[in-house]
């Protein structure tokens, strides 16, 4: 394709603009509709969809307000979401209803937990029972049985890419996007971008996805949402050593079936979008391992990686309609994206396809409007 290209076909796909987590399920979910979709994606692996632990965590993370409704309602919908991308893929997704341990060193920590009241209250003998070999500082827990986990990184975003590919939508990789293209109203006319052969290109269209996690704010410079860097290890611990999550403060340890166990996360604004590892970052994670489950010191290292959660300045999304007609939102899902696409798949395909939603789902949608941060 020569430079300058402008691309205009008579039924134009909508445009999703980042073929990360939010980009894969919105396409998904597009496509089960009817729409053609045509996803532009810059970096697949640099998606923190393959970075994420990938645990579906609304009560142990301890949401509150709005965001636990938003989560609630995401976990809900998991099972039969998964059921529709493994249907479409032919592909297992890795989902584990293993519950989820937050251990407290004193019972004043976890009677102040935000959530204390929808899990189960552990004491260090009930603790023991649910995690063999919890480090000893642990006095107390809740567990959260209704919370989950599924394995994002090796299974999950491999059949939404395969459910994706089997219903039709198209995918421009490594294409970056440069800018917005609006009309005199400020409705969204195109994309200009940049192919992956270093070509120039201008895609007209009339509805697009804003789905650049971390990134978002480069493309669309009215969204508050910066990058909040996570380090990660896994370890291969023997199979069934570990049954429930463990999520810590400061370190969570999620078990997959097969044994290995991801280990994380560090939360670094100061770092921007400052790649690798650090030795900081590894030392933190490895004291937590040493804190929580000081057994799994002694499993061998497997894996080491780093990512960028989108972040808002109250660590809530981004959802439905943006700044320009015709642009709408999927960005700033912080630290609980994996939990939340469903729900934002299924609400932003909605949306697209002109269905109303039900006055539920209106209220998270006013709730996590982009704009919620000014006094409209
Ligand atoms: C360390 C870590 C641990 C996490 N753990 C959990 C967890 O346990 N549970 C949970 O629910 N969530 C977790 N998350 C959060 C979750 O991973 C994110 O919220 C989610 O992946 C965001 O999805 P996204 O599609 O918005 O962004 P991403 O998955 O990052 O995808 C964005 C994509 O957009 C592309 N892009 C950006 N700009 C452009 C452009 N101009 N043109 C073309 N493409 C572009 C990028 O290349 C990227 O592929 C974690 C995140 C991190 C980093």
């Amino acid at each position: 394709m020569p430079s300058g290209t402008v691309t205009e076909t008579a039924d134009a796909p909508t445009l999703i603009l980042g073929g990360g987590l939010m980009g894969l399920s919105i396409a998904h979910q597009l496509a089960r509709r009817g729409h053609a979709v045509q996803v532009i994606s810059r970096r697949r692996r640099e998606a923190a969809g393959f970075v994420a632990a990938g645990m579906l965590a609304p009560h142990a993370e301890g949401l509150s307000g709005d965001l636990l409704r938003l989560g609630q309602a995401s976990l809900e919908r998991i099972p039969s979401w998964v059921a529709q991308i493994e249907a479409d893929s032919g592909l297992t997704c890795g989902l584990r209803t293993s519950g989820i341990v937050v251990p407290f060193q004193t019972d004043a920590e976890r009677a102040a937990y935000p959530t204390a009241a929808l899990g189960k209250t552990l004491n260090r003998t009930q603790l023991e029972q649910e995690i063999p070999e919890l480090g000893n500082t642990w006095r107390v827990g809740l567990l959260f049985e209704q919370d989950g986990q599924i394995d994002n990184r090796r299974r999950l975003m491999r059949a939404l890419e395969r459910a994706c590919v089997s219903l039709g939508v198209q995918f421009l990789e490594g294409a970056e996007v440069q800018a917005l293209q609006t009309d005199a109203r400020g409705a969204l006319t195109g994309i200009a971008l940049n192919t992956a052969e270093g070509d120039q290109q201008l895609l007209c269209c009339s509805s697009a996805v804003v789905c650049s996690g971390a990134w978002s704010q480069r493309l669309v410079p009215e969204l508050p949402v910066v990058p909040v860097k996570g380090q990660m290890l896994s370890l291969q611990g023997p199979r069934e050593a570990l049954k429930r999550v463990i999520f810590g403060p400061g370190t969570y340890l999620v078990p997959r079936e097969d044994g290995l166990v991801v280990v994380g996360a560090t939360s670094e604004r100061e770092a921007g979008f400052q790649e690798g590892l650090t030795p900081d970052g590894q030392k933190q994670l490895q004291r937590g391992i040493e804190s929580l489950l000081p057994i799994a010191a002694g499993w061998p290292p497997m894996e080491r990686w780093w990512g960028f959660r989108p972040c808002t300045p109250d660590e809530g999304p981004l959802l439905g309609v943006g700044p320009h007609p015709g642009l709408w939102l999927a960005c700033g899902h912080h630290r609980n994206g994996v939990l939340l696409a469903a729900l934002t798949a299924e609400l932003t395909a909605n949306a697209i396809s002109g269905k109303s939603p039900n006055s539920a789902e209106k209220d998270l949608l006013e709730a996590f409007r982009w704009d919620r941060f000014s006094n409209r």
